[in-house]
């Protein structure tokens, strides 16, 4: 099996192979195709499976075929400084996101998709400036999230697809109200892929079960 079967698209699969990658690991071959079929997965599996591939391959090349998605008509100063990312994916530290960002880098490698990453306990500043230079796939920690969103700097009208990476570990960590108040901005996530990654030993059912409960959420 390589990259091409599931078929990817032929920019991600040569940014993929300059990583080094030759094969998708078990997790990349088990999620591409239900993710680019359009499907939520939940899947468990642990460090060192690859499974920020198995994420972000499938969402970059859909990102790819499909094209920056147009932003509401931007009037005024102020509504120009906000981004509208297609695509998010939340974790629970800085060292997640870091990580994540970083492969996403890679993969987004000469694309018109721009990676940012956003966390907690950082300078602010500095993360306003890489957001208003351009923000596609935002990765970020919950809490810092609610901040950008509550300063009318990041929008989420136009996300596509959604990934709460180690969504155990980050309910574990009391996130669960940011992810709430995150996923009450439902009236913006117009068709969202809902791809919760766990550590292996989290049962699925425990994860399904709280997942549950965040879409109760809405009704
Ligand atoms: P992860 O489980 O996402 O933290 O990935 C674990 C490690 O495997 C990382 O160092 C990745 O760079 C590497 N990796 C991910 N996918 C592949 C692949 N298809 N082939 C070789 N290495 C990979």
């Amino acid at each position: 099996t390589t990259f091409s079967n599931p078929p990817l698209d032929d920019h991600l699969i040569s940014n993929i192979e300059l990583s080094g990658y030759k094969v998708p690991t078990p997790v990349q071959k088990y999620s591409i195709p239900i993710v680019m079929g359009g499907r939520d997965l939940m899947a468990c599996a642990q460090t060192g499976s690859g499974k920020t591939g198995g994420f972000l391959f499938p969402i970059l090349a859909q990102a790819f075929v499909n094209g920056p998605s147009a932003t509401p008509v931007q009037t005024g100063m102020a509504r120009q400084r906000k981004a509208y990312p297609t695509s998010l994916v939340l974790a629970p530290t800085r060292e997640l996101v870091s990580q994540i960002y970083e492969e996403a880098r890679k993969f987004a490698y000469r694309s018109w998709v721009r990676p940012c990453v956003v966390y907690g306990g950082a300078d602010i500043g500095h993360q306003l400036r890489q957001i208003e230079r351009g923000c596609d796939l935002l990765v970020a920690t919950p809490g810092r999230l609610v901040d950008l969103i509550e300063r009318g700097r990041i929008s989420l009208q136009n996300i596509k697809y959604l990934v709460l990476d180690e969504a155990d570990r980050m309910l574990d960590m009391g996130f669960e109200p940011q992810i709430r108040r995150i996923l009450l901005a439902r009236d913006f996530l117009k068709e969202y892929i809902f791809l919760s990654v766990g550590r292996v030993g989290s049962t699925s059912e425990n994860i399904t079960q709280k997942i549950e409960y965040v879409e109760d959420v809405d009704k």
